[in-house]
């Protein structure tokens, strides 16, 4: 099941870049595999996702112990507590959903302590909504400016989740926004800014998010059928 709808979903994918006259190479699928356990997200990776997004810590450790993403990169995708980015810096590839500043700042203390350097995106709360983390886009301006007192930290891209969408196009115009943001952030070709992934797009917009520049997709419910809040 998990392999046919990934199959299902590349397709899928492949249509939407052509049809905006994009090459389907440039986009890539992160399987948000929250709520999955480890047996569930190798079936993913074997089926040929280009990484998995976690969603909490407790998962992200639990699920690495088991060696759950072998083969693929992991990124994490969810809340981040400060407290918690002992666990996370260094152990995922890229870290999406850098949401505030005093959280950069933690991520850049782990990342120095541990002697590496931290891919980041920043996350952007595109259609200001209250009940959203995120930068605004202004506040995202700002930080990029600042990027050099992040030594450790490399800021690739930007990440997006906007309101949830029912109808087709209903997003495109925020979609639109964090294309633009990103074109104007690595403008700024500051040090330590190597702008290229616009992580945006998913179970129930990812065609549009695709035709508005996406990079990256990221997918539950399509790879993995509805998640079960009720179990565990
Ligand atoms: C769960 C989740 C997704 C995937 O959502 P679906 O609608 O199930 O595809 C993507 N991004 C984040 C940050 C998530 O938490």
């Amino acid at each position: 099941m998990i392999a046919k709808n990934i199959a299902e979903i590349r397709r899928r994918m492949d249509a939407a870049a052509i049809a905006a006259g994009r090459d389907p190479r440039e986009i890539l699928l992160c399987a948000a595999t929250k709520m999955n356990d480890a047996p569930r997200v190798r079936q993913a990776i074997a089926a040929g996702v280009d990484c998995c997004g976690e969603n909490r810590v407790q998962e992200l450790v639990a699920k690495s112990a088991e060696g759950a993403y072998e083969g693929a990169p992991v990124h994490f995708i969810g809340r981040l507590q400060t407290n918690k980015v002992k666990q996370v810096v260094g152990n995922v590839d890229l870290i999406q959903s850098v949401d505030r500043p005093a959280l950069l700042e933690c991520i850049e203390k782990e990342a120095a302590k541990k002697g590496i350097i931290q891919d980041i995106l920043l996350e952007i709360n595109i259609a200001g909504e209250e009940s959203k983390a995120g930068f605004t886009e202004a506040e995202a301006l700002e930080i990029s400016d600042k990027m050099s007192n992040f030594s450790h930290c490399r800021l690739r891209g930007l990440m997006a989740i906007p309101p949830v969408s029912k109808k087709k196009g209903e997003n495109c115009r925020f979609f639109s926004k964090i294309l633009r943001l990103s074109v104007d952030i690595e403008a700024k070709k500051q040090h330590n800014i190597i702008m290229g992934i616009l992580s945006m797009g998913m179970t129930d917009d990812f065609e549009d998010a695709i035709a508005c520049g996406s990079t990256m997709i990221r997918i539950g419910t399509a790879i993995f059928g509805a998640r079960d809040y009720d179990r565990k």
